[in-house]
């Protein structure tokens, strides 16, 4: 296994290049800088790295055209920088199979924010996202935006089976078989406890209003 993840960053502009090249070297990824798309095509193919990060204005290849490319081959995560912020741009970029882009300028940090989603999303195939929650069930993990909720196993467990199908109300009674096993007695609140539960652990990290209350019938994850 390579102790450090391999990141090729592609980008003309120089000072940028090298700039981003030492913030991520710092945050411990093993990083190549390309100036020119063709170099960069080249680079990416030849070291397999774990993500690339394109600039959408290069001289020769654009950023987009280089995803294109890389996509009909590789599903390796592709984050795009650009200096337009308009929706043609969005929907080229999503079009050309990038995985997320960002709006120069933009702080280093967001950028490591960025990078460390999608390598998480790669490191399994049970990876589920619902707007700024991250379910990673191989790993047993959760996160709202980039911070860790930790929840008990059977917290868990029920926020995971709530998000199989996000929109559909989950009655208490499929709650209690599909994640207690068993029906709990009718006097039971150890449904609604849990859920307070996890709510406030959500609060917590700053998420509101994920899980929504079906009164008199059960919950619903927000869609
Ligand atoms: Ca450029």
């Amino acid at each position: 296994m390579k102790d450090r993840q391999q990141i090729v960053i592609v980008e003309d502009d120089v000072d940028i290049g090298k700039l981003l090249k030492l913030e991520l070297e710092d945050a411990g990824f093993a990083v190549t800088h390309c100036d020119s798309g063709i170099r960069g095509l080249s680079a990416i193919r030849e070291q397999n790295p774990d993500l690339v990060v394109l600039d959408l204005g290069l001289p020769d290849l654009g950023g987009a055209e280089i995803a294109r490319r890389l996509r009909q081959t590789s599903e390796i995560p592709i984050i795009i920088l650009t200096a337009a912020d308009d929706v043609a741009t969005k929907v080229e970029m999503l079009n050309s199979g990038a995985d997320d882009y960002l709006a120069k300028p933009f702080h280093t940090e967001e950028l490591l924010a960025r990078i460390g989603v999608q390598l998480r999303h790669r490191s399994t195939g049970l990876v589920q996202t619902i707007g700024a929650l991250t379910l990673d069930a191989a790993r047993r993990q959760i996160f709202w935006e980039e911070q860790e909720v930790r929840l008990s196993p059977r917290e868990f467990d029920l926020l995971v089976y709530l998000c199989h199908q996000p929109g559909r109300v989950y009655s208490r009674q499929e709650i209690e078989k599909n994640v207690w096993g068993e029906d709990l007695p009718p006097s039971s609140n150890v449904v609604d406890v849990h859920i307070a539960n996890i709510r406030g652990k959500l609060r917590d990290a700053g998420g509101f209003g994920l899980i929504r209350t079906v009164r008199g019938v059960g919950y619903a994850i927000k869609s």
